[in-house]
């Protein structure tokens, strides 16, 4: 596939339909919708004619300095989330990219409402930030392993609609992705990381908890993604067995976002032309 062709792939195929049902049982993750190349081969050769025209959006956000620009990424563990960001990020400029990862909350964070550690994190002008976990696991751990009542993660949904809605009103651009595995994936995963030494330190016997608790965790993920999906915070579900496909995808819905913003560089404020820089 030719490098100009890279508009062709229609992100819209991976877009959750406003107000649909989700079953996830029918997104085949294996599956490549919308790719038209041949092979794994062609797919890594395209993602770093991706790669280059991330590094010229990304530029060109943090140059205009007008937009705020934030990535949500969920997934059952070992989804995928951190080689999305290697891989989809490569070469930007650090100076205006971060990653903010919601880990277990800490006693202070557990003090305050949910979302009090996450609105600190929010993308400020010209920023791109990427969300590893996010508000959202107070609808999915919390829901599941039941760490506070029902009556009160139910009314979460509404509250984030809200919060993203107010986000969005105030400039942010919203893009949130899952990233989708299959059960069986997930134990290749998992297990790999037991039978490579390199791989030893990312596994946590923690992770086989939700890993039993599958079907669980795919409801309360079907739940949030048809109850906050919405126009200002769309989400997109991503086939995510295939690592190239995978990057391939996330680095198409960013970038297509970014061109939509139809961003320039600030016009100067004097005439290049009249100042000569002293010998
Ligand atoms: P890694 O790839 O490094 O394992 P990770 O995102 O899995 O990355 P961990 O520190 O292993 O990071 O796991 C974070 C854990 O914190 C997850 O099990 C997640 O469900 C949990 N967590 C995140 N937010 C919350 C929350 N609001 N309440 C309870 N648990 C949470
Ligand atoms: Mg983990």
């Amino acid at each position: 596939m030719a490098a100009s062709e890279y508009d062709a792939f229609d992100i819209d195929e991976l877009r959750v339909k406003p107000g649909s049902k989700v079953d996830l049982s029918k997104w085949d993750t294996r599956s490549t919708p919308s790719w038209a190349g041949d092979d794994k081969e062609e797919g890594k050769t395209h993602l770093a004619t991706l790669n280059q025209e991330m590094e010229r959006l990304q530029e060109l956000l943090w140059a205009n300095g007008g937009e705020r620009v934030l990535l949500v990424l969920q997934a059952m563990d070992a989804g995928g989330k951190d080689g999305t960001v290697r891989h989809v990020f490569e070469g930007v400029n650090p100076s205006g990219v971060r990653v903010a990862a919601f880990k277990k909350p800490s006693s202070k964070e557990l003090a305050h409402d949910y979302l009090w550690r996450v609105h600190r994190e929010v993308p400020g002008n010209g920023e791109l930030v990427i969300f590893n976990r996010s508000h959202y696991e107070d609808v999915l751990i919390v829901r599941v392993e039941d760490l506070v009542p029902k009556a009160r993660w139910s009314k979460r949904y509404e509250h984030i609609v809200n919060f993203e809605q107010m986000l969005a009103d105030e400039g942010t651009t919203i893009i949130k992705v899952f990233l989708h595995i299959s059960k069986g994936e997930q134990q290749e995963r998992l297990q790999a990381r037991l039978d490579e030494p390199a791989k030893n330190w990312k596994f946590e016997a923690g992770d086989l908890g939700p890993r039993s608790k599958w079907d669980d965790y795919q409801k309360a993920f079907e739940d949030l993604l048809e109850k906050t999906n919405t126009k200002d915070a769309p989400w997109f579900i991503v086939p995510s067995d295939r690592k190239w496909y995978r990057n391939i995808a996330v680095s198409e819905i960013m970038i297509q976002t970014l061109q939509n913003l139809d961003m320039n560089y600030p016009e100067a404020d004097f005439n290049p032309a009249d100042i000569i820089i002293p010998d």
